[in-house]
C-alpha cells in the first residue's frame, strides 16, 4: 500500500526535483517524487558533462545515478508514474497519476521542458525512423550515413560535432544566417571537414517511403532542394512541460514556463517550481539544482508558516 500523503510532493526527477528532494529530506519532511520516464530526466541524453562543478568529463546517465541514489538513501519516496492532474483545496494540493490522487501541503514542480518540433510534413510519420530530438541517443543508427541537423543554437551545434565524428556528412541546416551558439561552438562545427552548413534555409518536409530518405529544404529565394539523408535530428528549443496543470492555475509567462519569485515560489502559495520549467534565463544542470535547493528552502518555510514543520 503506498502512503498516499507526503509534506511535499515533487513532480519530477530530473536534477532539480532530485536536489529538491534531498534538501527536504535533510530538513526532515516526507517527500515523494513522481517521475513518469527515466530519474535524471535529461542527464539520460547527455553523452559528457564538462561544465558541472567538481564533476568534469562525468556522463549524464552516471551523474543522474548518483543524484538519484543520493536521494533515495536521504528517504526519499520515488514514484515512477506520469502526474496527470493537479488540485489545489484550501491548503491541501492533490496530484493525480494512473493509480489514483496523492495529496501534500506543498508541492514543487520540477517537470522540465520537452522538444520543440518543427511542424513539417513527415515530422511525425518518421518519428522513431529517422526523424530523431537526441543524436546521442540515436546517432550511432546512422553510422556511416549522410544525416542533417536542424537548428542554430549550442545543442544543435552541438549535435552537428558529435555527429560527424560517426556519419559521413552531416547538413546543418539553420534559417539564419548566424548561429546563435557560443562562438566557441560555431567554430569548433566549422573545422569539422564533413559539415556543411545550409544557411538562411528552412525545412518544409521530411520525405521517405518507409524510413527517411530526404530532406526538403526552402531557401531564402523561394527555391526548394531535396537534400538527401537517412535522419534529421531536430534541434531547435524545448517547451516547458505544464500540461497537467490545469489552465490558470498557475501564472506563466508568456514562453509558457512557470512564472517564479527569486524563492521559486509560484503564484500560489505552497506551489514551487524548479529547473527547466520554470521563467529562468539558463537551462543547465548547475541551475536546475541551485533551483531545486532553493524551492525546497521556500517548502520548508511555507510549511513551518502554516503549522506543518
Ligand atoms: C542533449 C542535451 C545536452 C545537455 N548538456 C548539458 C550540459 O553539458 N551541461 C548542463 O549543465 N546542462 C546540459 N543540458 C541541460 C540540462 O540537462 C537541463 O538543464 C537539466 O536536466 C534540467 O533539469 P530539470 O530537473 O529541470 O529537468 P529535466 O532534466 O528535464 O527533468 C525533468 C523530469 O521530470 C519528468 N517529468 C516531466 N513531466 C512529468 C510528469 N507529468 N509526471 C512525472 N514526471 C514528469 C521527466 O521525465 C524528467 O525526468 C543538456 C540538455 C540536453 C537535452
Amino acid at each position: 500500500m503506498k502512503d498516499r500523503h507526503s509534506d511535499v510532493i515533487i513532480i519530477g526527477g530530473g536534477p532539480a526535483g532530485l536536489t529538491a528532494a534531498l534538501y527536504c529530506r535533510r530538513a526532515g519532511y516526507s517527500v515523494t517524487v513522481f517521475e513518469g520516464g527515466m530519474p535524471g530526466g535529461k542527464l539520460n541524453v547527455t553523452l559528457e558533462i564538462d561544465n558541472y562543478p567538481g564533476a568534469p568529463g562525468t556522463e549524464g546517465p552516471s551523474l543522474a545515478m548518483t543524484m538519484l541514489s543520493q536521494a533515495e538513501e536521504a528517504g526519499t519516496n520515488i514514484v515512477y508514474e506520469q502526474v496527470t492532474g493537479l488540485s489545489l483545496q484550501e491548503t491541501l494540493k492533490t496530484v493525480t497519476t494512473e493509480s489514483g490522487s496523492y495529496s501534500c501541503h506543498a508541492l514543487i514542480v520540477a517537470s522540465g521542458s520537452e522538444n520543440r518540433k518543427l511542424g513539417v510534413p513527415g515530422e511525425d510519420k518518421f518519428t522513431g525512423r529517422g526523424v530523431s530530438y537526441c543524436a546521442t541517443c540515436d546517432g550511432g543508427f546512422f553510422k556511416g550515413m549522410d544525416v542533417a541537423v536542424c537548428g542554430g543554437g549550442n545543442t544543435a551545434l552541438e549535435e552537428a560535432q558529435y555527429l560527424s565524428e560517426i556519419c559521413s556528412k552531416v547538413y546543418l541546416i539553420h534559417r539564419r544566417n548566424e548561429f546563435r551558439g557560443s562562438a566557441i561552438n560555431v567554430e569548433r562545427t566549422k573545422s569539422k571537414p564533413n559539415v556543411e552548413l545550409v544557411l538562411s534555409a528552412t525545412v518544409s518536409a521530411i520525405e521517405g517511403s518507409d524510413r527517411v530518405e530526404s530532406v526538403r529544404v526552402r531557401r531564402a529565394d523561394g527555391s526548394e532542394i531535396s537534400i538527401p539523408v537517412s535522419a534529421v535530428f531536430i534541434a531547435i528549443g524545448s517547451a516547458p512541460i505544464t500540461s497537467f496543470i490545469p489552465e490558470g492555475t498557475l501564472a506563466l509567462a508568456p514562453d509558457g514556463s512557470i512564472e517564479v519569485d527569486a524563492l521559486m515560489r509560484t503564484s500560489v502559495p505552497g506551489i514551487f517550481a524548479a529547473g527547466d520549467v520554470r521563467n529562468t534565463p539558463l537551462r543547465q544542470i548547475v541551475t536546475a539544482t541551485a533551483d531545486g535547493a532553493l524551492a525546497a528552502a521556500s517548502a520548508g518555510k511555507y510549511l513551518a508558516e502554516i503549522g506543518r514543520a
